[in-house]
């Protein structure tokens, strides 16, 4: 068993692994409160000679290049990390079913989006379709920044009934509940503007 054990499951970014007590974190992990996970979608590869946990990625996502632009959804929240699972690169339906990596730190400045000290960490939530341009494919991952004001959430139904939401300034409003969460949205953002993406990648 030289070469190590593998496993068949696909696993996704954020997904537990092994113990720290039972491997060292290897290529496409990470640690978080003593638990190794996988920081991109593949297959985990058990070195059980070294004790060592790998992830194998199933495909190259090299089929994006950086300044591309994805729109996806939300699968995971790890840490100040989300991975995303991109629908649409450049607006053309993807069916390669890779995901990105995304920092749930939003830049100060430049978007217009941070007001006075608020800074740093904002909301998302799993299912969030989230716009954002890929700006580093580091270890075979494609990492997309969503700091700019054409990035960030692009649609999302209610966290709390599942309704529909409207923008209203930097939060989203249901038009069923009134819930109202703060995120940093597209300047676009609506079920419209995630319709026309649609359309368009169909033609
Ligand atoms: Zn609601």
């Amino acid at each position: 068993m030289d070469k190590g054990n593998e496993s068949t499951a696909v696993i996704v970014p954020g997904e537990h692994v092994a113990l720290i007590e039972e491997f060292e974190s290897g290529k496409n992990t990470y640690v978080l409160d003593g638990d190794i996970r996988a920081a991109t979608v593949g297959i985990p590869l058990y070195d059980l000679k070294r004790h060592v946990v790998k992830i194998k990625q199933k495909n190259s996502p090299m089929l994006a290049k950086i300044g591309d632009t994805v729109v996806g959804y939300v699968e995971m929240l790890f840490g100040s990390m989300m991975s995303i699972r991109i629908l649409y690169l450049n607006e053309k339906k993807s069916l390669a079913g890779f995901s990105a990596i995304a920092s749930t730190r939003i830049a100060s400045g430049g978007s217009g989006w941070s007001r006075g000290d608020r800074r740093g960490r904002v909301i998302f939530r799993v299912g969030d379709i989230v716009r954002g341009r890929v700006f580093s494919l580091l270890n075979s991952t494609i990492h997309i920044t969503i700091d700019e004001r054409e990035y960030g959430v692009l649609y999302t139904l209610c966290f709390n009934c599942g309704g529909d939401t409207v923008r209203i300034n930097n939060s989203i409003k249901c038009i069923e509940c009134g819930s109202q969460e703060e995120r940093k949205l597209t300047n676009d953002y609506g079920k419209e503007a995630f319709r026309l993406i649609h359309k368009t990648s169909i033609k």
